[in-house]
């Protein structure tokens, strides 16, 4: 740990105005610190990505460290081209060729037999990796750049919410890892969707921006683990990362379901009460109820027709509301706003989490 903290971790910033030539100079450096051994963050559609060369069992361990992550967690490979999935995984079946096809560049993980070229250390002991190909095209150079297997987890500190701006990264990361490219293009802010494709009916791990709904659409029956809908299952979820809570703010987080004015008026009745006895309050609203909260800290979570703007948003929130030193949080319930099933669901899945799953009807 002393080591890690002396270490100067270089920022890249790659801007709108750069040139080809020097966001493919910049890349090739950044691609030369991973070939080296080194670690590099870097940004992702999905979230922050903190990247280590897959195929280095030194460079996972060195991942595990920096993120000070439970080494049973597996980190995720990530590729830019399909060329380069057949080196790592026993064989591709069929569903999940469709499922590449269809959406790969993008925000999905696959789950495969692994190759034996994929160290222990990358797959958390497993015999299985996962593997992604980023739909951001800064990460899919950078991959190239870097050798083309870059195993990467989300770039922030166990047990804080997934990076979804470069100062979030430089918060957890700086003086643990070689470098941290900041550049746009983080738009989706959830991490991925994982699929299981090893059994005869894809299995999805963790809900994402790629539904069961968009999956299904392209291979037929996709199922889903049982953990992610039913937290009282006593079954363990089959992604390790899944039984971590991993995004705890340091404010108790409860999340309020119920019809729109009960809530409003719920909520606004115990900021009251807590502001009263001096502690700060923060409130995560949808626009449309917005202006009648009344709390120190009030979060707009966009229209309550639109599931991506709190996607975006919901770490950046968390992590301010640390900042702000807010020791109660409420959220409204964004599973009856988003009633189709579809993004809404991963954004829930992810609330929960945060909230470790309590939940007040009214
Ligand atoms: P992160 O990249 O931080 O979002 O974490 C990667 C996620 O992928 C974790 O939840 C892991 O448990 C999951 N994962 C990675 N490899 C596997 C695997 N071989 N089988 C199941 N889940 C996996
Ligand atoms: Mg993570």
């Amino acid at each position: 740990m002393e080591q890690l903290l002396k270490m100067e971790t270089k920022i890249v910033t790659i801007g709108k105005n750069d040139s080809s030539e020097d966001v493919e100079e910049k890349l090739a450096c950044a691609g030369c610190v991973i070939r080296r051994g080194g670690l590099v963050a870097f940004p992702t559609e999905t979230v922050y990505g903190l990247g280590g060369d897959a195929l280095n069992p030194e460079s996972s361990r060195k991942i595990y460290a920096a993120k000070g992550r439970p080494c049973d967690n597996p980190l995720i490979v990530h590729i830019a081209d399909i060329a380069a999935l057949e080196q790592i995984v026993c064989e591709i079946p069929q569903t999940a060729k469709k499922l590449a096809d269809a959406f790969w560049p993008g925000p999905l993980t696959m789950i495969f037999r692994r190759a034996a070229i994929v160290p222990h250390q990358t797959t958390g002991g497993l015999d299985t990796v996962a593997v992604r190909m980023p739909g951001h095209p800064l990460a899919r150079l950078f991959i190239r750049k870097a050798g083309g297997y870059v195993a990467a987890p989300s770039a922030n500190l166990s047990g804080k919410p997934s990076p979804t701006l470069a100062k979030h990264v430089v918060q957890d990361m700086d003086g643990r890892i070689d470098m941290i490219i900041d550049a746009e293009g983080v738009e989706i802010g959830l991490e991925s969707t994982i699929v299981d494709v090893t059994g005869e009916i894809p299995m999805i791990l963790r809900p994402g921006y790629i539904t069961q709904k968009m999956l299904s659409g392209v291979v037929g029956a996709v199922d889903m683990d049982v953990t992610i809908y039913d937290s009282s299952s006593a079954q363990a979820p089959k992604a390790p990362g899944m039984k971590y809570r991993h995004y705890a703010p340091k404010g108790e987080l409860v999340i309020v379901e119920g019809e729109p004015q009960k809530v409003v008026r719920y909520i606004n009745q115990q900021a009251a009460l807590h502001e009263a006895e001096g502690k700060r309050t923060g409130i995560i609203g949808t626009e449309e109820l917005l202006p009648e909260y009344h709390a120190a800290s009030v979060k707009n979570a966009g229209s309550k027709s639109d599931s991506t703007t709190i996607a975006r948003q919901l770490y950046t929130f968390l992590r301010e509301f640390d900042d702000e030193d807010v020791s109660y949080i409420y959220a409204e319930s964004f599973a009856e706003t988003f009633t189709d099933y579809g993004f809404g669901q991963a954004v829930m899945n992810r609330l929960l989490k945060a909230a470790g799953h309590k939940v007040i009807r009214v």
